[in-house]
């Protein structure tokens, strides 16, 4: 078990006071990576795959995002009028 010397801090986590733990506790291995003798970055992955894995995610929202907007300019025109034609007639229907 990992401590630091900060005994007059409070206790944070591992032994160690909550900068300490900030600093040194979150240093294991990368295990969701081929890389696992590199420090862990983030979600088990060392700094270059998550880093890569980070920007091909953002490049795919990004597509995913334009791509979305364009489908849903033309869906929501044509459902809204759909919709409310539809409302239409079941507001019709019930109060008949
Ligand atoms: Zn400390
Ligand atoms: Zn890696």
């Amino acid at each position: 078990m990992l401590k630091c010397p900060h005994k007059n801090q409070k206790h944070y986590a591992k032994g160690m006071c909550n900068h300490c733990y900030h600093k040194y506790g979150r240093m294991s291995n990368a295990d969701a990576c081929p890389h696992t003798d590199r420090l862990v970055y983030a979600k088990g992955k060392c700094q270059n795959c998550y880093l890569n894995d980070y920007n091909k995610v953002k490049r795919r929202m990004k597509k995913d995002i334009t791509l979305n907007s364009k489908i849903q300019s033309k869906t929501e025109f044509a459902s809204k009028s759909l919709v409310d034609s539809l409302e239409e007639n079941l507001s019709q229907q019930y109060q008949a």
